[in-house]
């Protein structure tokens, strides 16, 4: 097989912007995944894998490496241990198919996470997660082929290193998931303890079943962020010390916070929107997403120039004014 070259990378993003990649590939086996890895090599290139592009940030300039895209896609349905079903994808299933197949068969553990754009491969990358669910949870396993050896190899939870939007396999580059397994389980209770779902509830919305509930969620999603031109939160919520709460509700009493561990995760949006006024903040083509200010939206036009000049800002301001140092979801893929 061979790569093709100088491949446009922003139709493959959901951000839309940046320049091309030297030689790009899809990859539908773990035999073509192999021999992607020996072209890198022969050709002095790192090999950077994409799966669906819905959390990157592709220079202007361009990537200059082997581009792979996972495109494997098959789901199957397997017994699992104590009554659970394993549900095993390959790594370019779509998750949300992956959330509605799961929820037509009453299985629980997925509903939560519907409508999140991207593969089963990304869903782990990030450890996902939404209205209090988290791929963690339901995570069992994966195979990853180790780019090194061309060798196939399971990886349990304990050395995925799952944390909050994070995993092993972001700082992992030579490992390529190909599949994933995640155990659901066939009674459960819907988990509607953030605000948005118990609202819905309140309004009458059945949410009975994981199929009500993904239904719901999928509803919430679409009213709050945007379907295209970014790449969901490009920020993380920042966990502080309590002396930093405290600090920051002598300030804004109404902030509201979560505990984690031992400090607090905080909702940035709150603090966009409420203390710095920046819901909808624009510079140029790139903007802070009116309904949502976690999501940073490229419109026709932009580059990853504007994208990357926004951010900054947004994380210069943050710091001037809370001394918060952000952390970003969104990778930069170089
Ligand atoms: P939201 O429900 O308005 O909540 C704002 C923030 O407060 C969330 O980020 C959430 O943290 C936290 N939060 C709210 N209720 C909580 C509770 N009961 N317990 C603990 N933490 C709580 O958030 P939103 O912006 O509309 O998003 C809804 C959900 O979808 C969130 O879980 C969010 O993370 C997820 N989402 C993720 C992305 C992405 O690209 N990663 C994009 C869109 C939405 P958490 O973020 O930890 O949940």
């Amino acid at each position: 097989m061979t790569p093709a070259e100088r491949v446009p990378l922003a139709p493959l993003t959901s951000f839309g912007v940046g320049g091309a990649a030297r030689f790009f590939a899809e990859a539908r086996s773990v035999e073509e995944l192999a021999e992607l890895a020996d072209f890198a090599r022969a050709h002095a290139l790192p090999l950077r894998l994409l799966a669906s592009g819905t959390n990157i940030l592709v220079p202007d300039a361009g990537v200059e490496a082997l581009v792979v895209r996972v495109v494997m896609d098959a789901v199957a349905f397997e017994e699992g241990s104590e009554g659970r079903t394993l549900v095993v994808a390959e790594a370019g299933a779509r998750w949300d198919a992956l959330v509605d197949a799961a929820a037509a068969r009453g299985l629980w553990g997925l509903e939560n996470l519907a409508g999140i754009p991207g593969s089963a491969g990304g869903a782990l990358v990030q450890n996902i997660g939404a209205y209090g669910a988290e791929f963690a949870r339901v995570f069992a396993y994966a195979d990853v082929v180790d780019l090194a050896s061309g060798e196939e190899r399971r990886v349990l939870p304990a050395e995925a290193a799952l944390g909050y939007r994070t995993s092993r396999f972001k700082s992992r580059r030579d490992l390529a998931i190909v599949r994933v397994a995640m155990s659901l389980a066939a009674e459960g209770v819907p988990d509607l303890a953030y605000a948005d779902l118990a609202r819905a509830k309140e309004a009458g919305v059945s949410l009975a079943t994981p199929v009500e509930v993904a239904r719901a969620v999928r509803a919430i999603r679409a009213e709050k962020f945007p379907a295209t031109g970014c790449a969901g939160s490009f920020f993380q919520n920042p966990i502080v010390r309590a002396e930093k709460l405290a600090e920051l509700r002598a300030r804004y009493p109404e902030l509201p916070a979560y505990p984690v561990g031992g400090g607090a995760k905080i909702p940035l949006a709150w603090l966009l929107d409420h203390a710095l006024h920046l819901k909808g903040y624009a510079e140029g083509p790139v903007r802070l997403f009116e309904r949502q200010p976690l999501v940073v939206v490229a419109s026709e036009g932009a580059r990853a120039a504007d994208v990357e000049a926004l951010a900054r800002e947004i994380e210069a301001r943050v710091a001037d004014a809370f001394g918060i140092a952000l952390t970003r979801e969104v990778e930069t893929f170089a």
